[in-house]
This record gives C-alpha cells, sequence and structure tokens, in this order.
C-alpha cells in the first residue's frame, strides 16, 4: 500500500508530510492531548510522531 492511501494529513511543517496531504512516516502514534486514554472529540487527539521540518 502506497504512504498516500493509508494517513491523510494536513500538518503542512511536520518533517513527514507530504504536500500538506499525507504523511510518508513508515508508523504514526497517536494520543489524546490530556494524557488519558479517552479523547471524546477528534480534536483532542494529537500525532505524537510528529517531528517539526
Ligand atoms: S507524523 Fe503525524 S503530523 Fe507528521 S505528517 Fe504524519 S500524521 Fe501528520
Amino acid at each position: 500500500m502506497d504512504y498516500q492511501d493509508h494517513i491523510k494529513c494536513t500538518v503542512s511543517d511536520c518533517h513527514y508530510n507530504v504536500e500538506k496531504k499525507y504523511c510518508k512516516a513508515p508508523a504514526i502514534e497517536v494520543n489524546v492531548d490530556n494524557g488519558q486514554m479517552t479523547a471524546g472529540r477528534a480534536q483532542a487527539t494529537m500525532c505524537k510522531t510528529y517531528k517539526s521540518s
């Protein structure tokens, strides 16, 4: 599977981002913002694999 098919991401200043559309990282880790195990809404989640470009 090509990376363009499985992870869409618009975080343009991430090292792994391609064209403000896709993630090229081989794997990503996503956690809840506040360290808890439940988010309740998408906005409360964040990508821990983010790397400043
Ligand atoms: S590592 Fe996370 S923030 Fe960076 S492009 Fe991939 S999904 Fe987006």
